[in-house]
């Protein structure tokens, strides 16, 4: 089971292992809520402690700053170092009772350039028909790339160069993948059934 808290109203949830990212309604407040990989204790947003801890030390800034100004929108964060490089996820509220699951991951391109692919989770595809329907809307998210990850998750993406990157334009970036993964998502999905 995956035990969490509606971000709105608190109320201690408990859904199958099988729902993770899945979307539904909180059956108290109806908000809509995404259904964390793993559980999640409490409510309270985590930041980041470990000060270095993407590679790339600008990275490392904008992300701090970026966590401090945004600390009322992010939720259930989790750092991990995998083999494609340094990447932390949380949970951004896009507004008017919506988030959605955002994956920052640092690496290295084949020169040597430190990246950031800014991932955002629209939804996992469960029907085929919905996949079509997704792929159909693909051009009018442009330049943002769509994928399919090994568990029939959508992912929005855009990968940019970090020495290309500012604060403003980090958060910025960041934000506009998760509000357009969130209105491809309600396109898309709608509400799942828990
Ligand atoms: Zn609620």
């Amino acid at each position: 089971m995956i035990e969490f808290n509606c971000r709105q109203c608190e109320k201690e949830l408990k859904v199958d292992d099988s729902k993770a990212g899945l979307r539904g309604k909180c059956p108290r407040c109806s908000s809509i809520i995404i259904v964390p990989e793993a559980s999640i204790s409490g409510n309270e947003p985590i930041f980041v402690e470990n000060d270095d801890f993407f590679s790339d030390n600008d990275l490392n800034k904008f992300y701090k700053q970026f966590s401090k100004n945004f600390e009322k929108h992010i939720y259930g964060h989790r750092i991990s170092n995998e083999k494609w490089g340094d990447s932390a996820r949380f949970e951004l509220a896009t507004g008017n009772r919506r988030s959605q699951l955002v994956w920052l991951l640092n690496f290295k391109n084949e020169a040597d350039e430190s990246n950031v692919g800014i991932f955002s989770f629209v939804g996992k595809i469960t029907l085929m028909e919905s996949a079509v329907r997704a792929l159909q809307s693909v051009d009018s998210f442009a330049p943002y790339g769509i994928s399919l990850d090994d568990n029939n998750r959508l992912i929005l993406t855009t990968i940019i160069k970090i020495s290309n990157l500012d604060q403003e334009l980090f958060e910025r970036t960041v934000v506009m993948v998760a509000t357009k993964a969130d209105e491809l998502e309600e396109l898309i999905f709608g509400v799942d059934k828990l």
